[in-house]
């Protein structure tokens, strides 16, 4: 399949490359010139140009910042730009409303396209063990999910156009909370003089279990490996959360859905976020 890929940044680096070890052609566009050097490296095809990086292909899949960009892109380089028959994939992640009205400007001139946000960060991206969340008609599904295949363990259709999204931003509001309320029991237990590693030894094993206690362990030396154990460096950004968090507000508003810990998480996040987004989100421990 020949296909082009627009924005290969921290995610799209790694997932251009995916498919092109899964033998595709890939026509890459991006607007930094050190991405497009390393795609080429990869093995992709580079253009100055995403309307160009879009002639003749069977697919497009955009990895971009937000969901203005996404629009530009797809109303200026990519609907009318790519063939008729070309499926349009936008993997990343965006407001809800954007990623229904781009859909329904891109069925409208006769295209078939999901939103497709991943749940995975950049080592997963490089990889090629992401879990997609699809968003879209069936045959909009099954025509993406060959290409999506290629970049992931897992694809999973959601619902309609739009889907995606609303799944990937009740996901990460739902780990924010999680994360808190892991990060505020650990604490408690810690300060009434429980050893840390006792309490998660038991409550991974209780009614506490969730993933951000076991998998993502927030203080260092306890529990499983995590970026707490690296001083909170790599894994999930507190500016990425923020990002999604804001998102799913803004959903919330939408449809006048009650989130008091949504809102509650997002305010922590907003006020953590000015002097630490760059550091893993499991770090709000620090403020507690
Ligand atoms: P990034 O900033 O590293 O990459 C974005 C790329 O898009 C950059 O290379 C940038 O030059 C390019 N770009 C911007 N405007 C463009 C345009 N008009 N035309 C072409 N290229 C353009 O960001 P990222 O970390 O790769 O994230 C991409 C998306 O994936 C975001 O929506 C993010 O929320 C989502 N996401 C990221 C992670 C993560 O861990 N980084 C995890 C899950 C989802």
């Amino acid at each position: 399949m020949k296909i082009a890929f627009i924005g290969l940044g921290n995610m799209g680096g790694g997932m251009a490359a995916n498919l092109v070890k899964a033998e595709h052609a890939v026509n890459a566009f991006d607007l930094s010139d050190d991405a497009l050097t390393a795609a080429k490296e990869n093995g992709c095809e580079t253009f100055t140009d995403a309307a160009e990086a879009c002639a003749g292909v069977d697919a497009v899949v955009t990895m971009l910042p937000n969901g203005a960009i996404v629009k530009s892109v797809y109303e200026g380089s990519v609907i009318g730009k790519a063939p008729a028959g070309a499926v349009l994939l936008d993997c990343s992640t965006i407001d809800v409303a954007t990623a229904k009205d781009v859909i329904a400007k891109a069925e409208g001139a006769g295209y078939d396209m999901v939103d497709a946000p991943v749940s995975g960060g950049i080592a997963a991206a490089n990889g090629g063990t992401l879990t997609f969340m699809v968003g879209g008609t069936d045959k909009a599904f099954a025509r993406a999910e060959e290409v999506l295949k290629a970049m992931g363990k897992a694809v999973i259709h959601a619902g309609d156009a739009g889907a995606g999204q609303t799944a990937k931003i009740c996901n990460n509001m739902l780990l924010a909370i999680t994360m808190i309320g892991t990060a505020e029991a650990m604490t408690m237990a810690k300060k009434l003089g429980l050893d840390p590693q006792k309490f998660y030894e038991i409550s991974s094993q209780s009614s506490g279990y969730n993933w951000s206690l076991n998998a993502y362990t927030p203080l260092p030396g306890v529990g499983v490996e995590s970026p707490a154990d690296k001083e909170y460096q790599g894994g999930f950004a507190t500016a990425l959360m923020l990002k999604d968090l804001r998102l799913a507000m803004e959903a919330a508003g939408s449809v006048h859905a009650t989130t008091v810990l949504g809102s509650t998480a997002a305010e922590l996040y907003e006020k953590f976020a000015e002097d630490n987004g760059g550091l893993d989100f499991s770090a709000i421990i620090k403020t507690l």
